[in-house]
């Protein structure tokens, strides 16, 4: 299952921003057992969102999670974007008006804005593609929608991490078919590395685990995390591997 990332924000591609949305995605993604093949970072521009979104309907993946620009500032343009990119219309959703009203009619009775009613800006939260199903954000004014092309499930989140998390976790997690990946990590004493990765690739053969690698500690170490559907398989790939010569410390 190959899943990619986009994340949307000129405060990104500045570096004012760290991109720490497409970290927690693709975390997220590889314990349910996507392969996260392609992160994209375009600014708030119409023009680069419907190309990268193109680009990578093109590429046929699975699942598309893309996060940013769904506020109701004037550079707030995903909802467009993405809508222009999928040849549908932008519609107005009387659902997401509704939760717009009343997430602002709250912050109105806690004092924490001086106007409730529904302006210009706030309205244009609530217009998303014709065809896209809403999801809920309960932790802030926009909402985000789900809409499927062709094999590819799409989902469009808010910028900010904290909606973003909540989202991706209550709205995307549960609509993504996908084994619950566990993982585990450990540090591989190395003498010579060229030894390690045809017993690496031995066992993700053997036991249907994946593995990713990475140096640790001055040429010492590698780092591993294994990925499997369960502790036993991850155990058996472990002990195929130390069999095999690979000497494991703690985890990191
Ligand atoms: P909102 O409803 O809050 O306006 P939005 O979808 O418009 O959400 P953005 O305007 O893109 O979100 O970003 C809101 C905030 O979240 C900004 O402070 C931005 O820096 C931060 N942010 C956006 N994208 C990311 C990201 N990929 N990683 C970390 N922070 C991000």
């Amino acid at each position: 299952m190959f899943a990619e990332i986009l994340t949307i924000g000129d405060e990104l591609l500045s570096g004012h921003t760290i991109d720490s949305n497409s970290a927690f995605i693709a975390q997220k993604l590889t314990e349910r057992g996507y392969w996260v093949k392609r992160k994209t970072t375009v600014g708030d521009d119409v023009k680069e969102i419907v190309a990268a979104v193109s680009e990578i309907l093109q590429r046929r993946p699975e699942l598309l999670v893309i996060s940013g620009g769904l506020g109701p500032t004037h550079d707030d343009v995903t909802a467009l974007a993405v809508a222009e990119a999928l040849k549908k219309e932008l519609l107005l959703n009387e659902e997401a008006l509704r939760r717009i009203e009343s997430f602002y009619k709250s912050l109105y009775e806690r004092g924490l804005i001086d106007d409730p009613d529904l302006n210009d800006a706030r309205r244009k939260m609530a217009y998303i593609p014709e065809g896209a199903e809403l999801l809920r954000n309960e932790v802030g004014a926009a909402p985000g929608f789900y809409i499927q092309k062709g094999p590819t499930k799409i989902f469009v989140l808010p910028g900010m991490p904290k909606e973003m998390k909540a989202m991706l976790e209550n709205e995307v997690l549960p609509r993504i078919a996908g084994k619950r990946f566990i993982q585990k990590k450990l540090l591989a004493e190395i003498t010579d590395e060229s030894k390690l990765a045809p017993i690496l690739s031995e066992a993700i053969e053997k036991f249907g685990v994946r593995i990713h690698s990475s140096p640790k500690g001055f040429g010492r170490y590698i780092g591993i995390i294994i990925f499997g559907e369960n502790e036993e398989i991850i155990e058996n790939a472990k002990r195929f591997m130390e069999e095999k010569g690979i000497v494991f410390e703690q985890g990191w």
